[in-house]
């Protein structure tokens, strides 16, 4: 039987629905409305649609957006000085800084800069720090929307073995975080997987059978490479598994698919997600409620 689809586009739909109404209630109390200032460095046309978008949803919401435009030769002291500006603005709950930035800029200084009480990128120190202590603030917007995808249909991966391809700081690293703790959420088993997967020494090279005998473990796989379109196929997963796509290629200008083989992978898993319409929508929304979450805790 074809795996169940985790759709993504719809979930998001429903929580921001939800969400709408909860930033409506907080202004029938008298409480200012949630605030996100989105700041954009240059004209990266792909930035450029990730901030409107982020804007356009927090309209859809109610949220206040605040987007910041500067030019590509802004300095780092400029940016750090309209960080510190936003860190000071009341109105202002969230601050996103879009990356990348221009090869001029530290990324980690303008990240660092940025109010641990207004990171809803979940991305600072004090937030990755929080999250590895197991008491999250903010939780990085792409895992945080995997962990909803899961938790929202139903699917509990308590004493789970969880498989993730990918240890990036902004996917891999902090849902394996999730995933292992102790909490209604999380306590999965973890194993996290990377490029040097199934490395030998002697040969110089990666056994990729290494790496496929791991994922053939998973009751949840999920996969956040994003080197190769549909590397993961059917022979990869165990039968029932869940499988979570978060890679994002593009195979021409309007088609997209994952780091998975959605076609074989759909025959073999219980569940999957597809792409576009399954993790992507669902980080967005995230964001969203992390503002909605620091302008109550402002209150
Ligand atoms: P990254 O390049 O920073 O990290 C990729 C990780 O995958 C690395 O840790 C690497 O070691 C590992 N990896 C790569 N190829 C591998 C292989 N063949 N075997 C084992 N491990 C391998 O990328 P990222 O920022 O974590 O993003 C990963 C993918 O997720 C990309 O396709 C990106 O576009 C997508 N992404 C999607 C969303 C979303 O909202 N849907 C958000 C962030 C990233």
């Amino acid at each position: 039987m074809p795996a169940k689809i985790l759709d993504g586009a719809q979930l998001a739909q429903t929580m921001q629905v939800e969400m709408k109404a909860e930033v409506e209630e907080l202004l029938r109390q008298g409480r200012p409305r949630p605030g996100l200032a989105a700041v954009l460095v240059g004209t990266d046309p792909a930035s450029q649609v990730y901030v409107k978008n982020k804007c356009l949803a927090c309209e859809k919401v109610g949220i206040q957006s605040f987007k910041k435009e500067l030019p590509e030769q802004t300095t780092q002291a400029e940016l750090l000085a309209l960080v510190e500006e936003l860190n000071r603005d009341p109105a202002v709950h969230g601050i996103l800084v879009q990356l990348p930035l221009p090869k001029h800029i530290d990324t980690l200084a303008v990240i660092r800069k940025i109010s641990p009480l207004k990171d809803v990128d979940g991305m600072g120190p004090e937030s990755t720090g929080l999250l590895a202590a197991g008491t999250p603030r903010f939780l990085p917007c792409t895992p945080a929307g995997v962990q909803q995808l899961l938790v929202r249909n139903g699917i509990d991966v308590t004493g789970w073995h969880a498989v993730i391809i990918g240890r990036s700081n902004i996917v891999g690293k902090p849902l394996a975080l999730m995933l292992l703790r102790d909490a209604a959420d999380g306590n999965a088993t973890v194993t996290v997987c990377h490029t040097r997967t199934g490395w030998s020494p002697q040969t110089g090279k990666v056994d990729i059978e290494k790496l496929q005998a791991l994922t053939r473990q998973a009751d949840l796989l999920v996969a956040a490479a994003g080197r190769t379109p549909k590397l993961i196929t059917a022979d990869w997963i165990k039968p029932g598994a869940v499988v979570v796509d978060v890679g994002i290629h593009r195979l021409a200008p309007k088609k997209l698919c994952g780091d998975v083989d959605f076609d074989s992978v759909k025959e073999v898993a219980s569940t999957i997600t597809p792409v576009p319409g399954g993790v992507g929508p669902m980080t967005i929304t995230m964001l969203l409620r992390n503002t909605i979450a620091s302008a109550r805790a402002f209150l």
